[in-house]
């Protein structure tokens, strides 16, 4: 079964024009259609670049973001953790330099020079070889169990017979069960900031005392040299916050106190602090052998300096390796859908060459159709005027009587009629009329056309019409004439294809805001090659003169004038059906109501 569709067919022919090598340009249509398929691409450029943003940039950036967030949570992290360790090693180091300090005084209580009634002598070689331990040390002394310094070697020979039972570090010795006491910066008796190192001994149920001073300035140097980090600051403070390090700048002075005094639990941690404008990392840890607590200190900058500069480069290159991916893919899809429209335009212009030539070979057609028509009746016109002179003509001795003349008149009239007949129609379809549109019921429409055919074109033959139609059927606004033509060509037709006896079934329905009127037959049929011509102008398969040929190319013409189609199956040998198929135009019903009103 082969189908048809008249869509295609009797468009106005537009206004194109032709150069020499009969390309197709500057129409209105093709604009449109340029214009059209340009946008429908552009808008597929921006749907995939779109694609492209969500699909690729938008992970990617919400990747990237949660990599830099989590980047910079771990670079903080270690930075605070690398200045722990530092911290955590400084103690231990000033730990361990304090117990020696401590172990250094044990010694010399027992040592061979060691002795509880020292000669001067005595007490300077003790002070010469504690200096050798450490130049740290500044002096020594022993006091007795009333805390009197009954021995001394050092600068401060007036603390010689110094009762010392109220100061606060010999009062902490002998009450603490340690055996030794290390004391805070203070001035003492000597009036200068120093901190001392005391360790108790019992002889003879008496307990003795020997204490060395030993120098703010010597440990500050020796912090110094046991800072690590760059830029890195180190210092001890006491549980008052008070420094226990001096800068031997500032001699003579006692050291300043802390705001920041860290937490006595836990015993270690690193807090970020604000000093000034800078920001600075503090990471602390009490001492074991005492309770200072060591602060080592970095501009924030410093500690993470190293990873901010990697997370720049790493970030950097993120953005750098987006933005080529981007571009390139770009780049990629702007030439593809620019490529893809180009092809696109082509097949566009292609096509509308195609459909201009087939307009121009119908138009050539039509032309070669009227000249073929209009000369059959011409010839018979003619001849017939010769036979009628030759008639008038004596020589010929022909009957001339009136009956006989009035004969070939008739000939002359008929041929003359068809002419007429085929410049109407032709006139018909060009024509461009003022529509009288009115309401009209489609189904009424095609009862009055059986009718009127079952009077004349249905009566030789044994027809059976068929009725299947919708009762509520929507109306539509039409010329009603024009219609009724569309019809019987139709009905016409089938009635042609059916031998002497068949059915013609005429179905309406209502559906998609279209009427759909089929009008099927059980006729010979249409053979497949024929199905894309019968809508052509003068296209007939009917022989005898009262074919035309123009039935089908008036139905076309009108039902597309309507905004319509006419569909066509056909099984060669079992029949045909054609569908017209008619808006239901609402619009155009409302303004006639209007109209009305
Ligand atoms: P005409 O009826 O003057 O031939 P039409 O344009 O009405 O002109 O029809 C063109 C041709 O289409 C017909 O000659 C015929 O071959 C074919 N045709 C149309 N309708 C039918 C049908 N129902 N069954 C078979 N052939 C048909």
């Amino acid at each position: 079964m082969k189908v048809w569709d008249t869509s295609h067919l009797h468009d106005n022919v537009p206004s194109q024009r032709q150069d020499t090598a009969g390309q197709v340009y500057d129409s209105a249509d093709t604009q449109a259609n340029l214009q059209q398929i340009r946008l429908h691409f552009k808008q597929l450029q921006t749907r995939l670049i779109l694609g492209l943003v969500l699909g690729f940039l938008l992970p990617n950036a919400l990747l990237s973001a949660y990599f830099h967030f989590q980047f910079t949570h771990t670079l903080k992290e270690s930075a605070k953790l690398n200045l722990a360790a530092v911290a955590e090693s400084q103690k231990n180091t000033i730990d361990l330099y304090l117990q020696e300090r401590v172990v250094n005084l044990y010694n010399l209580f027992q040592s061979k020079e060691f002795s509880l009634n020292p000669t001067q002598e005595q007490m300077e070689n003790l002070l010469a070889r504690l200096k050798r331990f450490n130049d740290g040390f500044v002096d020594i002394g022993l006091f007795d169990d009333k805390g009197v310094q009954f021995a001394y070697a050092g600068p401060f020979s007036s603390l010689l017979g110094m009762d010392y039972h109220k100061e606060p570090w010999y009062h902490d010795l002998l009450t603490e069960d340690k055996n030794y006491f290390i004391s805070d910066v203070y001035r003492g008796f000597r009036n200068i900031p120093h901190f001392t190192i005391a360790i108790k001994q019992v002889f003879d149920n008496r307990t003795y005392v020997m204490r060395a001073a030993l120098d703010p300035d010597k440990f500050y140097i020796f912090l110094r040299s046991i800072s690590q980090g760059k830029e890195e600051d180190s210092t001890l403070i006491n549980r008052q916050g008070m420094y226990q390090v001096i800068d031997p700048a500032g001699r003579n002075q006692l050291p300043g106190i802390t705001d920041h005094i860290p937490p006595s639990v836990p015993l270690s941690g690193v807090e970020e602090l604000e000093l000034g404008e800078q920001k600075m990392l503090m990471a602390y840890t009490w001492l074991k052998e005492h309770h200072w607590a060591l602060l080592a200190m970095q501009p924030v900058s410093v500690a993470q300096g190293a990873m901010i500069k990697a997370r720049v480069v790493l970030t950097a290159s993120l953005i750098i390796i987006s933005l080529l991916i981007s571009t390139v893919i770009y780049f990629t899809i702007k030439k593809l859908v620019g490529r893809a429209r180009h092809m696109a335009e082509k097949g566009q212009m292609l096509q509308e060459m195609l459909a201009h030539a087939s307009k121009l070979a119908a138009i050539g057609e039509l032309a070669a159709g009227v000249a073929h028509e209009i000369n059959n009746p011409l010839a018979i016109i003619m001849a017939t005027s010769g036979v009628i002179r030759d008639m008038l003509n004596p020589e010929f001795e022909l009957d001339h009587s009136p009956e006989a003349i009035d004969k070939e008149l008739s000939v002359i009239d008929a041929a003359a009629d068809r002419a007429k007949g085929i410049t109407r129609k032709l006139q018909d379809m060009g024509k461009s009329r003022v529509p009288s549109v009115v309401e009209c019921d489609v189904n009424a429409l095609l009862d009055e056309v059986v009718g009127r055919l079952k009077k004349v074109e249905f009566k030789s033959k044994q027809v059976e019409v068929v009725n299947n139609l919708v009762l509520d059927l929507p109306h539509i606004f039409a010329e009603p004439e024009p219609l009724r033509q569309v019809f019987a060509n139709i009905l016409i037709n089938a009635c042609d294809a059916i031998a002497d006896k068949g059915t013609i079934n005429i179905s309406t329905e209502s559906k998609e805001e279209m009427i759909w009127v089929t009008i099927t037959d059980t006729g010979k049929g249409i053979p497949p090659e024929d199905l894309q011509r019968i809508f052509n102008p003068f296209f007939t398969t009917k022989g005898g003169g009262r074919s035309t040929g123009l039935g089908l190319s008036i139905a076309a013409s009108i039902v597309k004038y309507l905004g319509g189609t006419i569909k066509v199956n056909s099984i060669l040998g079992t029949g045909s059906s054609f569908t017209v198929l008619l808006p239901i135009n609402e619009q155009a019903q409302k303004t006639l109501k209007q109209h009305d009103k």
